[in-house]
C-alpha cells in the first residue's frame, strides 16, 4: 500500500476506491481505472486535471458528450415538480417522451415500455415476446452482448460469460452470424451459407416453439462486425415465414450512434420491437424503453403482463431523455455522426498504410473499431476471442500506452474501438487517431 501522504488527489481516489469497492468484468488485481473529477464535451479530467479524450463515449453512452447544461436543467426542473411517482401514476413528461419516440420510430412502433437500463429493456422484450405468441425460445448470435442480467446474459453470445456458463437461463440459442472480413465468402455466398444456417438451426429447434430472434442493431462491443447488406432483410423475411418476432437490441446501435436514429433503418427493414437504452438519455441518468406495435400492445389490452419494477418511467429519466432527444435534434449530431464515421475512414485507410497491424478498420457512423492482426494475409488476431490475460499481453501494452497518451477508449481482445461522442469535430478525430496511432507502434513490432 502507498504512503497516503505521498499520494496526489487522484491517487488518493484511486486507492479508496481499490480498498472499499469491487470491480467487475475484469480482474481485481491490475485494473487501471481512470478518476474523472470532470467532463466536458468529448474529454474527461483526472483529480490532477489530465485530459483524456473519450474515444468511446463512456460505454458508447454519451452520445451527446459531456456536461451539456441543458439535461442538467431539465433534470433539476423535472425534480421541483415531481421526483418521483409510481409506475402506476403517470406524468406529462411520460406521455410527452412516448410520443417523441412515436415520432422518430418508423413503422408502427408507437407504444413505449420504459425500462430502467439496456438489459431491462431485453428482459422485457423476452417476456413479451414469450407471452405474446405463446413460445418460448429465443434466437441470437454469437458474438453479440444484450447485457447482463440473467435473461439478457444468456441470450447474447459473448463468450466472457462462458466461465459462469452453468448459470446460463434455459431456452436461448445461438447462431452464427456472417464476418465480412473474417469468412472469406463473396457477398451472396455469405448470405445464402448463413441464412440457410439459421433456417436449418429454426428446423432442429421447431419453429412453433420459437417465439423471437433478437439482433444488435449493428454489431458493437463483439467488435463492430457489421451486418452485409440485404441480411437483416433475409432474417425479417425468415421472421415473417415462420411467425417469429424480430426484436432488434438498439441500446448501443441507438440515437444516431450509426448516423440515423436506430441501426436497422441502415438495412431498410422494421422490426417487431425495439430495445433501448444508453444514447436515450446520452447516459445523464440510467433509463430504457422497449418500443411495440400498436398490434403488441393491444394484446394487452385485456391481459397482464408480469413485469416492472419501482424505477419504471422514472419521471427524471424521461425529461433527460426527451431533453437529450431535443438536442441531437437541435445540434444536427446525426448527420455529424455520419460525416465524422465518413472522415474517420478516410484517415483510418491512410492509417492502415502506416501500420502493418491494422488488418481491417470498420464502421457505421460512429461506431467502429480498428482489428489488430499479426499477419495481415492469415488474419491472424493479435489477440483472439476471448483471449487469457497473456493472449492479450500486447493489447494491453497498447490499451496502456493509449490511456498513457490521453485517451480513454475500448480495447477489446484485438479490437481499438473508435465511438466518440456524436458531437466530435474533425480536429478532435485527429487528436485521438494520432493517439492510437502512436500506441499501434507497440503492436506493429509484433507482426
Ligand atoms: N444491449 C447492447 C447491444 C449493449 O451493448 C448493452 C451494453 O453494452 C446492453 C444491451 C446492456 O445495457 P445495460 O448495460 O444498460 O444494461
Amino acid at each position: 500500500m502507498l504512503d497516503a501522504t505521498t499520494l496526489s488527489e487522484t491517487e488518493e481516489v484511486l486507492q479508496d476506491n481499490f480498498d472499499s469497492t469491487v470491480f467487475v468484468w475484469s480482474k481485481q488485481k491490475g485494473i487501471s481505472p481512470i478518476a474523472v473529477k470532470y467532463a466536458k464535451g468529448v474529454y474527461l479530467y483526472d483529480y490532477d486535471d489530465k485530459r483524456y479524450i473519450d474515444f468511446s463515449s463512456g460505454l458508447m453512452n454519451v452520445n451527446i458528450g459531456h456536461g451539456n447544461q441543458r439535461i442538467t436543467e431539465a433534470v433539476v426542473r423535472q425534480m421541483q415538480e415531481v421526483s418521483y411517482v409510481t409506475p402506476y401514476c403517470v406524468t406529462k413528461v411520460r406521455g410527452e417522451l412516448g410520443k417523441k419516440l412515436a415520432e422518430i420510430c418508423p413503422g408502427d412502433l408507437n407504444k413505449a415500455y420504459f425500462t430502467l437500463c439496456g438489459a431491462t429493456s431485453n428482459e422485457a422484450a423476452i417476456k413479451m415476446a414469450r407471452s405474446y405468441t405463446g413460445r418460448h425460445k429465443i434466437l441470437s448470435r454469437y458474438q453479440s452482448y444484450h447485457g447482463a442480467t440473467y435473461g439478457a446474459l444468456s441470450v447474447g453470445g459473448d463468450p466472457r460469460k462462458l466461465p459462469d456458463d452453468s448459470q446460463q437461463a434455459p431456452n436461448f440459442v445461438h447462431f452464427d452470424i456472417p464476418y465480412p472480413y473474417r469468412w472469406n465468402h463473396d457477398r451472396e455466398s455469405m448470405l445464402s451459407d448463413s441464412i440457410a444456417q439459421l433456417e436449418r438451426i429454426i428446423g432442429y429447434e421447431g419453429p412453433g416453439n420459437i417465439a423471437a430472434i433478437m439482433l444488435e442493431g449493428e454489431s458493437g462491443t463483439s467488435g463492430c462486425l457489421q451486418y452485409p447488406e440485404g441480411y437483416l432483410k433475409a432474417v425479417r423475411d425468415i421472421c415473417d415465414k415462420y411467425g417469429i418476432l424480430l426484436i432488434m437490441d438498439e441500446v448501443l446501435s441507438g440515437f444516431g450512434r450509426t448516423g440515423k436514429w436506430f441501426g436497422f433503418e441502415n438495412h431498410g427493414i422494421v422490426p417487431d420491437m425495439v430495445t433501448m437504452a444508453k444514447g436515450i438519455t446520452s447516459g445523464y441518468l440510467p433509463f430504457g424503453c422497449l418500443m411495440v406495435t400498436d398490434k403488441i400492445a393491444a394484446h394487452y389490452n385485456d391481459r397482464i403482463l408480469a413485469t416492472g419494477m419501482t424505477y419504471n418511467a422514472h419521471p427524471v429519466s424521461c425529461a433527460a431523455a426527451l431533453e437529450n432527444i431535443k438536442i441531437y435534434e437541435d445540434e444536427n449530431l446525426l448527420e455529424n455522426a455520419a460525416q465524422m464515421g465518413q472522415y474517420v475512414t478516410e484517415q483510418a485507410e491512410l492509417m492502415k498504410q502506416k501500420h502493418p497491424s491494422i488488418g481491417d478498420f470498420r464502421t457505421t457512423g460512429l461506431l467502429g473499431c480498428f482489428e489488430i492482426v499479426k499477419n495481415r494475409t492469415t488474419k491472424e488476431p493479435m489477440a483472439p476471442f476471448n483471449a487469457t490475460p497473456d493472449q492479450m499481453a500486447v493489447m494491453a501494452k497498447v490499451g496502456a500506452k493509449i490511456k498513457e497518451l490521453g485517451m480513454y477508449t475500448f480495447v477489446r481482445w484485438s479490437y481499438v474501438f473508435v465511438a466518440p461522442p456524436l458531437c466530435v469535430t474533425k480536429e478532435q478525430i485527429d487528436e485521438g487517431l494520432a493517439i492510437i496511432s502512436e500506441a499501434l507502434k507497440i503492436a506493429d513490432e509484433y507482426v
